[in-house]
Formats: C-alpha cells, sequence, structure tokens
C-alpha cells in the first residue's frame, strides 16, 4: 500500500462506509477470504492457501481476522477495523469462524472464498440466508478516492515509461522469442517500481490475433506487428496498457487498419463524461471499427474496470448501463483481429471525472515502426 493509503484512517473511514451499506441492506455479517475486498477493508492481501483466512466483519459488532498462525505476522494490524485470530494448525478454523457468525440471519460471502470452506461452513450456520459480499463492497471499491486515483497515475506512468523503452527501440525485439520479451517487459516493469507483473502479452504476427496470446517461442521476425499488453501492481494498485509496434514498413492493409484502432481508442477516451453508460463506450468504440468494415473483427469488449485488481468493475460492455461516476477508472483497448494473419489493440487506463475524462497513459499511440 502507497504510504497515503497505509493511512489506518483510510480503513476506518471504508469499514464505516461498508457498515452503513450492510445496514441498508440488511446484510448482517460479511465473510471475506481471498480476493480484494479483503484488502480494500483491512489492507490485507490473503494468500489463496488451502489453510483458512476469514474476516468476520458483523454490521454492529467488532470484526475479527481469522487467519493461520504463519500467516499473522505479515497482517498488518488495525486495531479499529478488526482483531487478529490467529488459529494453530490442530484447530479447526471453520468452526472458528461458525462461532464468531453466531445465529447471524443474513451472511454475505467474498466471490473467491474456496468451495472446500464454504461446503463445510454453510450447514454449520443454520437458518441463515446468504448473498454476496461483491454487492456491499462493490458499490463502494467502484467509486475511487483521491489516493487510490493516485496511485493508478503512478502505476499508469511507470506502465508508460516501459511502453517507451519499447517504442524507442531500447528493448532487443529481432530474433528473440516472444517468451524473451515478455521476460523482458516484466524485468522492466519491477525496475520502473512495480512489486508485482501479473501479465505481460506478447503477440507476434499471426499470434496477435488471439487476444490473450501467451507469450510463445516463436522467434520475433522483420514485417511482424508486436502486440505487447503489460501490467502490473504498485503500491497495491495496477496498471494496464497495449502498444503495437512494427519491425520494418508496415504493408498499406496494417496502416490504413490501424489508423481506425487509433480513432476508435480514442472516440471510446473521449465518450466517457459522467453520466454516459458504460456501454456508450463500448458503442462508440465499435461503431468506428465497424463503419470502416472490421466489425467482425473486434470480438472483445471495449473495457474493464481496474483498481485493486486488473480486470473489475465497471466493464465497458453492451448491457451495462451503469452510468459513469467520477472516481470509476476503467481500460479502453478496443482491438482488430485478423485470424491467422495479424491483431492490434490499442489500450489506456481513463478515470471518469466532473471535468471530463482523464487518461491515465501518454505513451504514444502511433503504430511506431522499428527497423528490421
Ligand atoms: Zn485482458
Ligand atoms: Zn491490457
Ligand atoms: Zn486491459
Amino acid at each position: 500500500m502507497a504510504a497515503a493509503l497505509a493511512d489506518p484512517s483510510v480503513f476506518r473511514d471504508r469499514a464505516e462506509r461498508v457498515r452503513k451499506e450492510m445496514a441498508a441492506q440488511g446484510v448482517d455479517v460479511l465473510l471475506l477470504s481471498v480476493g480484494h475486498d479483503l484488502p480494500y477493508l483491512t489492507g490485507y492481501l490473503a494468500m489463496p492457501l488451502e489453510r483458512l483466512t476469514m474476516l468476520v466483519f458483523p454490521q454492529d459488532g467488532p470484526a475479527t481476522m481469522v487467519v493461520p498462525r504463519l500467516e499473522a505476522p505479515r497482517v498488518v494490524e488495525q486495531p479499529d477495523v478488526f482483531d487478529l485470530r490467529p488459529w494453530e494448525e490442530t484447530e479447526d478454523p471453520v468452526a472458528l469462524v461458525a462461532g464468531l457468525v453466531g445465529t447471524a440471519r443474513h451472511v454475505a460471502i467474498g466471490d473467491q472464498t474456496w468451495a472446500r470452506f464454504l461446503v463445510e461452513l454453510l450447514p454449520r450456520l443454520q437458518g441463515a440466508s446468504f448473498g454476496r459480499a461483491a454487492d456491499v463492497v462493490g458499490p463502494l471499491r467502484i467509486r475511487k478516492d483521491a489516493a487510490e486515483i493516485e496511485a493508478l497515475r503512478a502505476a499508469a506512468a511507470a506502465a508508460d515509461r516501459v511502453a517507451g523503452q519499447l517504442q524507442r527501440g531500447e528493448i532487443p525485439l529481432l530474433g528473440r522469442t516472444e517468451a524473451q520479451v515478455s521476460l523482458e517487459l516484466s524485468r522492466r516493469l519491477l525496475a520502473e517500481g512495480h512489486d508485482k507483473i501479473n501479465f505481460a502479452i506478447v503477440g507476434s504476427a499471426a499470434n496477435a490475433a488471439s487476444p490473450h496470446h501467451h507469450a510463445s517461442d516463436r522467434v520475433i521476425a522483420p514485417g511482424d506487428i508486436v502486440l505487447c499488453d503489460f501490467g502490473g501492481t504498485m503500491n497495491g494498485y495496477c496498471s494496464d496498457i497495449t502498444r503495437c509496434v512494427h519491425l520494418g514498413e508496415p504493408p498499406a492493409e496494417i496502416v490504413e487498419a490501424y489508423a481506425v484502432l487509433r480513432q476508435a481508442q480514442a472516440k471510446g477516451v473521449e465518450a466517457g463524461l459522467v453520466g454516459t453508460q458504460c456501454q456508450g463506450v463500448d458503442r462508440t468504440t465499435r461503431k468506428v471499427i465497424a463503419d470502416a468494415g472490421y466489425g467482425d473483427y473486434f470480438i472483445h469488449r471495449t473495457g474493464h474496470g481496474i483498481n485493486l485488481e486488473e480486470h473489475e468493475d465497471p466493464y465497458m460492455v453492451e448491457g451495462n448501463d451503469h452510468p459513469l461516476e467520477p472516481g470509476h477508472a476503467y481500460s479502453v483497448e478496443p482491438g482488430i483481429y485478423l485470424p491467422g494473419r495479424w491483431g492490434m489493440r490499442l489500450e489506456d487506463i481513463v478515470v471518469a471525472a466532473v471535468e471530463g475524462p482523464e487518461p491515465l497513459n501518454h505513451a504514444d499511440h502511433s503504430l511506431i515502426v522499428l527497423d528490421a
């Protein structure tokens, strides 16, 4: 967590807001385990282990974080927000949680709680009904506060620096495998201040036509378009950027398609006005691409929310009529993919604000041509 975000008052405020929302929704207890609702509320990200970590967070009483004894030293205690209850290897943590939940009637559970714990826990909570913690915490998480936006800006600036290195030809591509380039992008993102790499997609030539292509052992060659989509976590907040470069002068077909892509992406960013429905952003990029005849080759939604997680609400997708609010952070990343031939995508992170959309990424948006 960044300095401003480690301030205990941040978690106190969030706990207070979550309790208000719980009261409004009639939720008696939240149960949070693996996933990002837990660090949002406590600053602690649970390891996805076979040993149970679970925050028992009642609407009207003190909260308790049940953690394996060996993980307890990693928890930064927030005495105003929760008490720590480490459990020993020989204890039954599910029984502990059931005891803390007591006779609560309506229990909301984190999306990523492992089934192995739930199948033991639910039968022990006789008479309770269940819902999703995401319905309580999500509406709060989706609106970023100033400290969170600052952290996203810093992560985006670091990603921009690596994109700049790629565009200036400082990352050798020719004769290297996609996997080698992926590793180097990751290493450079760490060098620019990231704590963790979440992905570094490198797709060359026809491989770029698969949007989530895994960097392979294909050797990058003259005449390739190379799509790089990378991101990680810095001080708890995520970056995500896509830029493409071309090795040698691109053929007219790619130049024309890229001009369409670039216009679609820019219009998508501009469309992010407060009050606009999320699907409006998607419709804007899609219309530009469809009008140019590439509609069938844009095969995914325009974007996803980003914050503590790489992909979270709000999604820029047809059917999402949720209006953009100040503090929403999301990607605008249209793509054009010609199967078996080539692919391209252009992605920035954007924050919605009353004054208009603020793009966080500023790396050159053109298709940079590198020597081949
Ligand atoms: Zn993705
Ligand atoms: Zn991306
Ligand atoms: Zn993305």
